[in-house]
């Protein structure tokens, strides 16, 4: 039988608890990253009106909703 004191017992459970953690930190910090990329790569803004849309597709020319003209697929920058 191996013997362990309370405090080691302790340390243990914290460091796992702390890696568990620090794995779902990482994991919530990478879906959230992608998402927002995804996100940025979808929305198009109409060079004409300044409608901003969502574009699932991947053609890189689309007609904007509103006023039908031809708009680019650019990346939208955050302000
Ligand atoms: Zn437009």
């Amino acid at each position: 039988m191996i013997r362990v004191s309370l405090d080691h017992l302790i340390v243990v459970y914290l460091a796992i608890l702390l890696g568990f953690l620090f794995c779902v930190w990482v994991a919530a910090e990478l879906f959230h990253t992608r998402r927002e990329r995804r996100r940025r790569r979808d929305f198009v803004i109409c060079g004409i009106c300044d409608h901003v849309f969502e574009d699932r597709s991947e053609k890189h020319l689309m007609n904007c909703p509103r006023c039908g003209a031809l708009t680019e697929r650019s990346k939208v920058r955050e302000i």
